[in-house]
């Protein structure tokens, strides 16, 4: 009898044998394991590393011409970035490139403002919000904005993708959680570098698990603490700093994503074209209009939103129920479902095996096709929501 069937004939008695002190031995042997992972993923040989873009790359991203580029250099020749020569062509590096995509575009208005503050959220976890903000902020960067991401999840996947351990490398002095303590009122300090030129990340750590019981307790000690203000408010000054700042909320309306959505100036709802996820996010809204409700009355401030984009994510074109459900989500969110639609793709996966994005993929034969489908989709994303940054700054200019 081969093993499998005498597994499936056999009836074994299972006694109830696993306590905490097992527990404690999975959990010990999981987060080593992860640790050993990750520490592998980005060792100090295996560093992060930016990417280096050709003067055909940033004349696409500054939206350019070749003419208009050959004006340009003839017009800065001597103060143009170096550049790498790297078989008879010049690359930039992250930095240069960012630099010249900045002085080449000529569609960016004035930060009237400061930095537009984007929430990416749903209650569900596995929808892509944590790549959606990171190949945001890369593509944003990317365009020559300046931004920040704020990591609010405890599991701190977004932290991992900029290269941080959250169990290891992250203090909690450098997450959300000191302006939650109370020790900060502002989040200037928590600030760190990434890889990335062009953007700066606050990080997380388990350690935000605790703000869901540190929060609420200052308000019952303190009636007039407004615990739904507290993100918003150690923002301020950063405001100044960035052109735009990017949170990622955990999968559940918890004190810490109702911080995310009222310190937002607007809102990015992945959400991929199954029903469960759909009727998950009509939840959402009905929660989210609740909150948002019980914070006016108390505050007599209406929390009011630029814009709110549904960004249609991990579509698979090979399942029929995608394209019917898509039908229920156009007819619910109307113009706020974005143009543009992420497919579901292997190169993703492949990015995040290695804890990055497809903008951190490097071309190769193998997923050259892939790639490019699923940059090209990221591309036109980043390009909608750029229009829509400087549309706010537009119309906070017009108000005054
Ligand atoms: P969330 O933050 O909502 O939990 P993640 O961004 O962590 O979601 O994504 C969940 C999983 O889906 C990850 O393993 C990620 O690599 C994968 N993923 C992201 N985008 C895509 C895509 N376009 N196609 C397929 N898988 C994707
Ligand atoms: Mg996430």
């Amino acid at each position: 009898m081969s093993l499998n069937q005498k597994a499936t004939n056999m009836i074994e008695q299972l006694d109830a044998t696993i306590g905490a002190e097992s527990v404690r031995t999975i959990a010990a042997t999981t987060t080593l394991m992860v640790q050993n992972i990750k520490e592998h993923m980005l060792a100090p040989e295996n560093v992060k590393e930016a990417p280096i873009l050709s003067q055909a790359e940033i004349i696409t991203l500054a939206n350019g011409t070749i003419s208009r580029w050959q004006h340009f250099v003839k017009k800065h020749g001597p103060d143009m970035p170096p550049g790498v020569k790297s078989g008879g062509r010049v690359l930039y590096p992250l930095d240069q490139a960012r630099a010249l995509v900045k002085r080449l575009r000529k569609d960016v208005v004035e930060a009237k403002g400061g930095a537009v503050v984007i929430a990416v959220t749903n209650f569900k976890g596995g929808v892509t919000k944590t790549t959606t903000v990171a190949t945001l902020a890369q593509g944003l960067s990317l365009r020559g904005l300046n931004c920040l991401v704020v990591d609010l999840d405890p599991q701190g996947s977004l932290t991992s993708l900029f290269g941080y351990l959250p169990d290891i490398d992250v203090e909690e002095q450098n997450t959300v959680m000191h302006l939650y303590y109370g020790h900060e009122i502002l989040l200037d300090n928590a600030v760190v570098k990434t890889y990335w030129d062009g953007i700066d990340l606050i990080a997380a750590s388990p350690e935000l698990h605790s703000a869901e019981f540190v929060l609420p307790s200052r308000q019952r000690s303190d009636p007039s603490f407004r615990y739904w203000d507290v993100l918003n408010q150690g923002l301020e000054s950063l405001k100044n700093k960035y052109d735009v700042i990017l949170i990622d909320t955990p999968p559940s309306l918890s004190y810490t994503t109702a911080n995310g959505i009222m310190a937002a100036d607007a809102l990015i709802m992945p959400l991929p074209p199954s029903p469960l996820d759909f009727a998950s996010s009509a939840q959402f809204w009905g929660l989210c209009n609740d909150m948002m409700r019980q914070f006016s009355e108390r505050s007599g401030e209406e929390k009011k939103f630029n814009f709110i984009d549904i960004l249609l994510t991990r579509v698979d074109h090979n399942v029929g129920v995608s394209t019917q459900v898509r039908e229920w989500i156009l007819k619910s969110y109307g113009a706020m479902v974005l143009p543009v639609e992420i497919p579901k793709t292997s190169t993703a996966d492949t990015a995040a095996a290695s804890f990055g994005t497809v903008y951190d993929l490097q071309t190769n034969k193998g997923i050259a096709r892939t790639l490019k489908r699923a940059k090209d989709s990221y591309d036109m994303f980043v390009n909608h929501v750029d229009k829509q940054i400087q549309g706010v700054w537009l119309s906070r200019s017009k108000e005054q």
